[in-house]
């Protein structure tokens, strides 16, 4: 386990604390799962002056908040479905994400193209695309423009023109995922909340027929111990009917998943210069063409119902023939086969169960809190968008709880919508921007330093500054540097090295290898660290196993 924040009694750096530190006085609120929801659970707790610890059985985000499309987005999907509620509610989402992480999340022009005789025509287009900014009360970075087909061309020549009638492009964001959450759960630490990773709840405790807190085990130890907490709340994703049915094994399941999977390709097998959003020609389903970094770009999703357990869900060759038949049917010079795919990411949508009956994709994104028959509070549905509406209702639902047992007053209303996460005070990237190319440090790792961690790359060329050796790259095919290993050790609660090559520091997906080539580095610095022996350096080195093409590297 690592545990971090109020109740530690030593320095994030400290390595494992023991599962002691979770013992004691109860918790007010205790958050199970370290998604997105649950990392915007516990920000939201601890602004409200709650006594806060959240317990993630892996590593922070390594579930479907890792493995999304990274987009921050009305959803057209859910106009198409009627769904204005969810959009109007996810475009406002959207402002306030691009606000208080601008760094993470970053405005997008898409592209729309209309061939003849798609499932949607153009003057469909056209009246969605009007409401999509009408639903955001037109404060989008910029408002849509139909196009003809030349202009169209003009921008992605290499689209398919015949019987192109036209298209339009507008605005959404695309996000890093899986940095969000590390974001946003040190903003729970800022605000005195203890985050706890590779802690797994395994049971619970109880007083009478009420949960009083869980049984932990840690996953990197084995060590087993226990946290008693007043409220607890679920917020486990696609795992949260497995712990509904720990507190009740005859509760109904809440969702029905459906797995959506993603391959990343280098950018100039595609051929395309943007972000494309498209009716797949295939089954018309909305899918997109998105960038990534500056050479790559990935393709997502498939929506496939599936009753796999969500810690084993990986692309299928289906999934995989699927979006590249999509992709070439639009981009008809790009011929892409299986052998141009660098990698793949799948997940389970946590999607509430239906009872109507319609297709899985039409399926409501919206979330749901519900209390269970342990006094549980459980989360569940919504998307990465909305997180921080999901997090006030089910904070919401505990304040109820906690006054309703000990009759305290209601804390006051968190400003989560106005307080920049960490790294996100954007006023003064320009001055930290300096910082790094005064350092000497080439131009692409300054980029990089500052498009992962805002304004808090500072703290990164601080220990730069201190030992020179740390500004060298610890991969030859990516910008990242040795000092981003002992910072996200320090203060971003990484402890293997998976945790720093994949959900930190990105080199996993944005290098040929998958970031083969910096794993023995990267067990060194975080043996440095982390205080491992030679023997354990070289055996976390050897269990780094990079994502490939059928995803193995998330297993
Ligand atoms: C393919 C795909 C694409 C998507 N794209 C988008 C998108 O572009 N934009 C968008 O807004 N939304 C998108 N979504 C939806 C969004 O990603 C999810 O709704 C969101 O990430 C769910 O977050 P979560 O925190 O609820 O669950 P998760 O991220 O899955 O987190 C749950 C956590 O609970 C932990 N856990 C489980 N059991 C235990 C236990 N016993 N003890 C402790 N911890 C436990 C798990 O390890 C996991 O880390 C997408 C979803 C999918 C599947």
């Amino acid at each position: 386990m690592t545990l971090a924040g109020a109740t530690d009694t030593r320095s994030p750096s400290g390595g494992s604390a023991p599962l002691a530190g979770l013992a004691g006085e109860p918790w007010d609120v205790l958050v199970i799962g370290g998604g997105i929801t649950g990392a915007g659970v516990a920000r939201e707790a601890a602004m409200r002056g709650l006594r806060t610890v959240l317990v993630e059985a892996r590593d922070l985000a390594w579930g479907t908040s890792s493995r999304s499309s990274r987009l921050v987005h009305g959803g057209l999907r859910y106009l198409e479905q009627g769904q204005l509620g969810l959009v109007r509610e996810s475009l406002r989402e959207r402002r306030v994400l691009l606000t208080i992480a601008p760094h993470l999340v970053r405005p997008m022009a898409f592209l729309l193209p209309v061939h003849r005789n798609a499932r949607v025509p153009l003057w469909k287009v056209a009246a969605g695309m009007l409401l999509y900014d009408a639903l955001a009360l037109f404060r989008n970075v910029r408002v849509h423009r139909m196009l003809g087909k030349r202009a169209l061309l003009r921008r992605e020549p290499m689209l398919r023109e015949k019987d192109l009638t036209g298209g339009a492009v507008y605005w959404d964001a695309q996000c890093d995922d899986a940095r969000l959450v590390v974001a946003t759960a040190r903003a729970a630490m800022a605000h005195g909340a203890a985050v706890a990773t590779w802690t797994e709840v395994t049971g619970f405790l109880h007083a009478g027929r009420r949960i009083s807190g869980v049984q932990l085990r840690d996953r990197l130890t084995g060590e087993t111990g226990t946290a008693l907490a007043h409220t607890v709340i679920n917020a486990t994703g696609p795992w949260a009917d497995q712990l509904r049915r720990m507190e009740n094994p005859a509760v109904d399941p809440l969702l029905r998943p459906t797995r959506g999977s993603h391959v990343l390709v280098e950018r100039g097998r595609i051929g395309h210069r943007g972000a494309i959003t498209l009716a797949s020609p295939v089954d018309g389903r909305v899918m997109f063409i998105l960038p990534w970094d500056e050479q790559l770009s990935y393709v997502g999703t498939t929506d496939t119902d599936t009753d796999e357990p969500p810690e084993s869900v990986a692309a299928t060759e289906d999934d995989v023939v699927y979006l590249l038949r999509s992709v070439n049917a639009l981009f008809p010079n790009a011929h892409l086969t299986e052998a141009d795919v660098r990698a793949t990411w799948s997940a389970l949508r946590p999607l509430l169960a239906p009872g109507n009956g319609k297709a899985e994709s039409a399926r409501s994104r919206e979330h749901l809190v519900a209390e269970g028959s342990g006094g549980m509070i459980t989360v569940a549905g919504g998307k990465l968008t909305t997180y921080r509406v999901m997090a006030q209702d089910a904070v919401k639902a505990a304040v109820g709880a906690l006054r309703e047992r000990d009759g305290r007053p209601e804390p006051p209303e968190a400003l989560t919508d106005l307080t920049p996460l960490p790294g996100g005070e954007s006023a003064e990237l320009g001055t930290i921007r300096g910082q790094g190319v005064e350092l000497g440090l080439p131009l692409p790792t300054v980029r990089h330093l500052l498009r992962l961690y805002g304004t808090e790359a500072a703290a990164v060329f601080n220990l730069v500054r201190e030992e020179r050796f740390l500004s060298r790259a610890i991969h030859p095919g990516h910008p990242a540097i040795a000092a981003e290993v002992l910072h996200v050790a320090r203060r971003e609660l990484a402890r293997t090295v998976e945790d720093v090559l994949m959900r930190r520091i990105r080199v996993a997906w944005e290098t040929a290898d998958g970031g083969a080539a910096a794993a023995a580095e990267t067990a060194a610095l975080l043996a440095r660290e982390l205080g491992w022996s030679a023997e354990e350096t070289a055996r976390r080195a050897g269990e780094y196993h990079p994502p490939g093409r059928s995803g193995a590297g998330y297993l």
